[in-house]
């Protein structure tokens, strides 16, 4: 069977190169589509504005082409002299603002042509790098937000940036690229360098990697192709359970598309964790779908020949033993928002910010207090997978004027905010991401407005409820195991999920193919005055959804694309009765 067009691409690019330095060196105000494949693996998307989109046409005008450009930083780290960095870097070239993703980055939209080099430049002169943020390559490594001083957290810190480095694709098409071959001593092997993991060709699709901490699940690990959970005894980490196949993308409607929730795949000792993820990542760079790449990811792999078939090719390619997985128990994939202790004597402030937009507005201004809490305090930050932004290391004396500093800017540490809306979160959509079918970042706070409003009336605003959006079945904002979750369908049209969890290890099932924006928060108040009204005491939304409720037994791709009425009734013909597991 033939690749597909991407993997033709890579098998011509001189390892990532393609055209992109005559076009930069050209006048043309975006690149091939060719070329627009390989430009991901360098950290940036071509995107054009589709707010301006019909009125350009109708002018008979080429679109508005700009780009998003992604920073990498493992587990989400970055210095006070970084962040003034790419605060400037916002201000100067972008569109003025930064928008924390959820894979722990930052990533900046609007950047034309004639400053794409000059962000890239930017970027590395502050120490971090766009080189593999995007593409078929291992993504951001995310670790643990939370900056405690404890081993496991310290652990997690270091195998985050040791697999980021075993992880760094070798090639030298980024320093020839975008800092004209600075740093790159040529040998006899030329330009062209050995890629020890990737190969040729890269891997078929995107990696994910993410490390956590019980009993906080905040990097969402069963949304990864790799995860490791981290296990400590006594003053030391042992080991990781490691888990595979995560992953959320999929297509509406169609059915051999899906969400999967990673699954545990064995323990291993914690001088065995690099080589465990070498052996994952290069058993699924064999064997991986490179046909078609809606079929591509590792879930695939996994979900076609088996779990124990992938644990013999991982555990053939390792010389270090492994063992069963080990037991382990979340409670949440929220943030630790407001002010904590370190454990070594130092504070955290965790910070939430709406929709991970860092901008200012009349009411708010993020990038003023941000900008200024590093130039007077100096301490370094953490990006979330939420989306929120932690500023650590910080002397117990300084804690009233950094308080002072975020009540002069309108921000505060969400004690007023329904535990709800601490954990809400939704994906860039509109206008800038060419796959967005509904709008997402700039619609999704008024509609939690009005949730919240049902949240406050029914006595639900302290139950911790997970509820997010996304512009497409893609999944960036990791809508599939969520409480509640609304995925673009069509502009003003949204396919309505429910019954994942507020731990992050169920997947939802589909409740509505399509429904009007205008509808959304109706059929939320529904289910959630059912809640108010039907729960056992102390019982958790995620829980009441999952005793009440059918889904069948995940995933069935049936799930995520037939409606949950229609899915009962064919449960309840087959089996003449109901299950309960979500
Ligand atoms: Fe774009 Fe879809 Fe990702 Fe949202 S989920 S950012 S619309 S690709």
């Amino acid at each position: 069977m033939s690749v597909n067009k991407v993997e033709e691409i890579k098998d011509v690019s001189r390892q990532l190169r393609g055209s992109i330095v005559e076009t930069l060196e050209s006048d043309a105000s975006h690149f091939t589509e060719e070329d627009y494949q390989l430009l991901k693996f360098h950290g940036t998307y071509q995107q054009d504005d589709r707010d301006l989109r019909t009125q350009l046409k109708r002018e008979g005008k080429d679109k508005a082409w700009s780009f998003m450009v992604r920073t990498k930083q493992p587990g989400g780290k970055m210095t006070a002299d970084q962040y003034l960095a790419m605060d400037l870097l916002a201000e100067d070239i972008a569109n003025g603002t930064l928008r924390i993703t959820t894979r722990q980055g930052l990533q900046f939209h609007g950047i034309l042509i004639k400053s794409l080099r000059d962000s890239m430049q930017r970027v590395v002169d502050s120490g971090m790098t766009t080189w593999g943020a995007c593409g078929d390559v291992v993504r951001n490594t995310m670790g643990p937000a939370s900056p405690f001083s404890d081993v496991a957290h310290a652990d997690a810190r270091l195998l985050a940036d040791e697999l980021n480095e075993v992880f760094l694709a070798k090639s030298t098409a980024y320093t020839q690229i975008w800092l004209n071959g600075e740093a790159v001593e040529f040998d006899a092997q030329g330009d062209i360098r050995e890629e020890p993991v990737y190969g040729e060709h890269y891997l078929p699709r995107k990696f994910k990697i993410g490390i956590v901490v019980p009993p906080r699940n905040d990097v969402d690990v069963f949304s990864q192709d790799l995860g490791f959970i981290s296990h400590v005894e006594g003053d030391k980490v042992v080991g990781y359970t490691v888990v595979v196949g995560g992953g959320f993308g999929m297509s509406h409607g169609q059915t051999k598309t899906f969400p999967v929730l990673a699954k545990p795949l064995f323990f291993v000792k914690r001088e065995h964790a690099i080589e465990a993820a070498v052996a994952v990542v290069t058993a699924q760079r064999d064997y991986g779908d490179r046909t078609d790449r809606k079929h591509a990811r590792l879930k695939y792999t996994i979900e076609d020949r088996g779990l124990d078939w992938f644990r013999e090719q991982v555990v053939s390619r390792m010389q270090g033993a492994v063992e069963p997985p080990r037991d382990v128990t979340f409670i949440t994939v929220a943030d630790n928002l407001g002010w904590h202790e370190q454990g070594d004597g130092k504070l955290f402030c965790c910070v939430p910010v709406s929709m991970g937009r860092i901008k200012d507005t009349p009411g708010v201004q993020y990038r003023a207090a941000f900008r200024k809490i590093a130039q007077r305090f100096g301490v370094p930050m953490k990006f979330t997978p939420n989306t929120n932004a932690i500023f650590h290391d910080i002397a117990s004396s300084d804690k009233d004027a950094f308080n002072a500093i975020l009540s002069e800017h309108g921000l505060l540490l969400g004690d007023e905010l329904t535990e709800a809306r601490k954990t809400a979160h939704a994906c860039v959509a509109l206008p800038t991401c060419g796959l967005s079918l509904a709008e997402s970042e700039r619609y999704f706070p008024d509609l939690m407005d009005e949730i919240d409003q049902s949240l406050r009336s029914l006595g639900l605003e302290k139950e911790p409820i997970l509820i997010r959006m996304t512009g497409c079945p893609n999944g960036c904002a990791r809508p599939y195991n969520a409480d509640i979750s609304f995925v673009g369908r069509a502009p003003g049209k949204y396919a309505v999920f429910v019954g994942g969890s507020i731990r992050g290890d169920r997947l939802v099932g589909l409740e509505h193919k399509s429904a009007p924006s205008t509808e959304l928060a109706r059929i939320v108040h529904g289910y959630l005055e059912e809640y108010a009204t039907n729960r056992a005491e102390g019982e958790l939304f995620s829980d009441f959804w999952g005793r009440t409720h059918v889904n069948g037994s995940a995933p069935d791709p049936e799930q995520f694309h037939v409606e949950l009425a229609e899915r009962a009734e064919k449960l309840a013909g087959k089996s003449g009765g109901c299950s309960v597991e979500a």
